[in-house]
């Protein structure tokens, strides 16, 4: 069997317990346990004089191999054209994209030395699967060094349309350096029929869709949707635990028998929380009935802070939610409790499983985990709602949850009455029908899809 390398921009170097790993990061491990694997990618560390001879270790069967970013990548490389060029580029957000050309040959450079750290530590068999919009040119670098490997792709974030792509004035670099790879993931069918309009009115290429099969820029390579998922089992039992149940206790206490609405979202633009408080002020303001029955737990941890509109966005929210609760607070209820702090992965399954509500309503989103997490954390014989975002991509797979528009906020207001308001009957219904999605297309098949695709590269018509 081929031996698994992965290449992500951090590797999460999962401890014994794996207590802090995400879904994510879990499925990975588990194929990298499988096909005794390699993960690579960056250490998370900045230095002055960073080597280009990776940090190797290994645990549980698994290789690591890290190396440290110096100040100017950090910058150009990473805060700039991957966090703030292609980040708010993929998310639509046009108005928050910088376009600095030095970005661009940051990101080229620390593409470029990955692939040279990364071709000495190769084998010929190996399968190599690259992840997300920082390492988009990796494959390209690799190829160039003669590396004749089969290399996969996946894209984390949604693929932008057409016309807000062509707005990068490097597309045609970006999108010809993910011709370089054999096959190229998207997290939906809306990314991939974005991607394809961009190959037949950018390029002239053609997609043969039954085969799933591109050719443009002169090559030939696979494309196709796969949904990630989240560790479902592990969800659902840390959820049901007894053990962590305590972790609720405080939070149960607080709530008083009030209807608890729950966000968790990492603090980013994309996520639509400016739109959410709003909502729930609107629905407050139209259910006085509602005041002090309900309370919307809002977790969101600071990320990027080093990024100028990471700062803009958490100013905007700290000022809504001191406003809307200055207006609706009573001695004994506060309207939104709003935490900038993160939280274990089980305390977080216990907290979904208290809530009524799962308000998911991200401006646009790769997927969005938490609306999966939410809904595998909640009690079979009592569940709650999931209120999605047409914009994450998950709404393309959890279609009995209730879909709605996030900019409308109106309609996310009527919504969440009638999420708060649904029979138990309903409520098991859609929870049934959704959580069949969410064990099916589980982390595990996620991957397996992937890799069997992978290994039968290289493809032709
Ligand atoms: P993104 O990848 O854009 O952050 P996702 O919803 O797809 O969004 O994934 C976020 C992951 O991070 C989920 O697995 C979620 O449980 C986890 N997460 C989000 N917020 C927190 C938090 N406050 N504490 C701990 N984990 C969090």
């Amino acid at each position: 069997m081929s031996r698994l390398v992965i290449v992500s921009n951090r590797v999460t170097k999962v401890n014994h317990r794996g207590a802090q790993a995400g879904g994510l990061v879990v499925g990975l491990v588990g194929a990298l346990k499988e096909m005794s694997g390699l993960w690579f990618g960056w250490s998370g560390d900045v230095n002055e004089n960073p080597s280009d001879e990776p940090r190797l270790s290994s645990s549980d069967g698994i290789s690591y191999a890290t190396v440290d970013l110096s100040p100017r990548d950090y910058a150009e490389y990473y805060n700039g054209f991957s966090n703030a060029m292609l980040w708010p580029l993929f998310h639509y957000r046009l108005d928050l994209v910088e376009f600095h050309r030095r970005d661009y040959r940051g990101y080229r450079r620390a593409n470029t030395r990955f692939a040279k750290i990364l071709t000495n530590l190769l084998e010929p068999d190996d399968l190599i699967w690259v992840h997300d919009y920082h390492l988009i040119p990796l494959a390209e670098e690799l190829r160039r060094l003669g590396v004749r490997n089969k290399i996969g792709f996946f894209l984390h974030t949604p693929f932008p349309s057409h016309q807000i792509m062509v707005a990068l004035p490097q597309h045609r670099e970006i999108v010809s350096a993910l011709s370089a790879y054999d096959v190229v993931g998207f997290q939906s069918a809306i990314d991939l029929r974005t991607f394809s309009h961009y190959i037949k009115f950018e390029t002239h290429g053609v997609f043969q869709e039954d085969k799933h099969l591109i050719r443009a820029f002169r090559h030939m390579f696979y494309a196709d949707k796969f949904p990630i998922g989240i560790d479902t089992a592990n969800v659902e039992a840390m959820a049901r635990s007894r053990e962590h149940a305590a972790r609720a206790e405080r939070l149960t206490e607080s709530l008083r028998g009030r209807s608890l609405i729950i966000g968790v979202d990492r603090l980013d633009y994309s996520k639509g929380l400016v739109h959410r408080f709003r909502s729930f002020e609107l629905f407050l303001n139209r259910n006085k009935d509602w005041r002090s029955k309900v309370v919307l737990l809002q977790i969101a941890p600071r990320t990027r802070e080093d990024v100028a509109q990471y700062e803009e966005i958490r100013h905007e929210l700290e000022s809504e939610a001191g406003r809307i609760n200055g207006a609706f607070a009573e001695v004994d209820w506060v309207p939104i409790r709003y935490l900038n702090r993160s939280f274990t992965r089980e305390t977080l399954a216990v907290f979904y499983r208290q809530a009524r509500v799962g308000l998911v309503t991200p401006l646009r989103d790769g997927m969005n985990l938490v609306a999966k997490e939410y809904v595998a954390a909640q009690n079979p014989t009592d569940p709650g709602v999931l209120v999605l975002s047409r914009f994450a991509g998950a709404a393309e797979q959890l279609t009995d949850s209730l879909i709605v528009n996030p900019y409308d906020e109106d309609r996310v207001a009527a919504t969440l009455g009638r999420a708060l308001e649904m029979s138990r009957k309903e409520r098991r219904a859609r929870w049934k029908a959704t959580m069949n999605v969410i064990r099916r297309h589980d982390i595990d098949a996620w991957r397996r899809n992937f890799l069997r695709v992978l290994a039968r590269a290289p493809f032709s018509l």
